[in-house]
């Protein structure tokens, strides 16, 4: 598609360019703002995935060029805007970038770092992996971002031992999450809801029709009884260790209470192996071969739904019976 068609094609694409957002997400962010006032009262933030950028451009505009600009606010009481990406980006005004994997419990100790210890107000995170093509896959993968993403918030939360400046004792996380199937939303629904007392699937205009994206606003962070963050921490750090993974045993037990809804998954088989949702062409079928479809090696003996299947046959045979009928008639 060419720069000029995309332009009359996708409306926000082109007033991206015109209002100078790198891009056109940054109205998925105003629109759930919109609906949910997330800027309000905002101090802290940190913005999860951020390259290239539009998302802190926002946060930059909303929160921070505001405050920079009234003449009785000092340099301590200018918001601070911490941006983590795997990729580098050009610079944002108001905005500290640190190039760093969410999943890695070093990133969240140096955004602690940047905080001095308190605690973030708001975490915006648009993480999107690299698509494999294999939908299951590229699902697993969004679902695990997003998981991997909220002990790292939760580390953040942790930070506030020293911090005596730190008053808000709510926070809400923007978790964009695309689920190519749509069965995670649910799952994920039920992990953020351990953490957060209200959660809401929102789907900004900005974002189209066609795609099942939406995203997750967690709103009053509230863990249950008994959970431990630093158990998070130490998992993150374990699974981000090479030699980590070996060590992590979840038979033997160290991980108590709500702090064990956090499972270890790991993905068996090889990914270049057979793809169980692709369709494969049949041997011999494109060599113009005859393909002999082989009978089930042991078909079930009483399956449940047995009887079901005679009485179709029986009510066809019916149908079938009375459509003779009718023929006949109308001749
Ligand atoms: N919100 C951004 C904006 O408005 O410009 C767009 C984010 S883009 C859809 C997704 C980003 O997630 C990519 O820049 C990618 O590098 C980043 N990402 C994916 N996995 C990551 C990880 N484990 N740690 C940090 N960033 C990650």
């Amino acid at each position: 598609m060419g720069k000029a068609s995309k332009d009359k094609r996708d409306i926000y694409y082109r007033k991206a360019k015109e209002e100078g957002w790198r891009a056109r997400s940054a109205f998925k962010l105003l629109q759930i703002d919109e609906e949910f006032n997330i800027f309000e009262g905002v101090k802290r933030v940190v913005d999860l995935c951020a390259a290239p950028g539009s998302w802190s451009q926002v946060l930059s505009r909303r929160l921070y060029l505001p405050a920079k600009s009234s003449p009785d606010c000092r340099d301590s009481d200018l918001p601070l805007i911490v941006a983590i990406d795997l990729q580098p980006m050009a610079p944002i005004d108001g905005v500290i970038q640190v190039q760093g994997d969410i999943t890695n419990a070093r990133t969240a100790e140096v955004v602690i770092r940047h905080f001095d210890g308190c605690k973030a107000d708001l975490v915006v995170c648009d993480g999107a992996p690299d698509v494999t093509g294999l939908h299951d896959m590229d699902e697993f993968v969004q679902s695990q971002l997003i998981l991997a993403a909220n002990p790292l918030l939760v580390v953040l939360c942790i930070g506030t031992n020293n911090c005596y400046s730190c008053t808000s004792s709510w926070w809400k996380i923007h978790c964009k999450i695309v689920v190519f199937r749509g069965k995670d939303t649910s799952l994920l629904y039920c992990q953020l809801k351990l953490f957060f007392s209200h959660v809401t699937f929102a789907k900004p205009k900005s974002s189209r029709n066609s795609s099942i994206e939406a995203f997750a606003v967690c709103e009053n962070y509230s863990p249950p009884e008994g959970f431990s963050e630093k158990d998070l921490y130490h998992l993150l750090e374990k699974i981000g260790s090479p030699s980590g993974v070996e060590d992590l045993d979840c038979r033997s037990g160290w991980l108590e209470g709500p702090n064990k809804v956090y499972i270890p998954f790991l993905a068996c088989g090889d990914l270049n192996g057979y793809d169980s949702d692709r369709s494969y062409p049949l041997p011999n079928s494109s060599e113009g071969g005859c393909y002999k479809s082989l009978d089930p090696v042991q078909p079930p003996i009483a399956p449940p739904y047995k009887t079901a299947l005679e009485l179709k046959k029986a009510a066809n045979h019916g149908i079938l019976k009375i459509d003779k009928l009718s023929l006949n008639s109308d001749e």
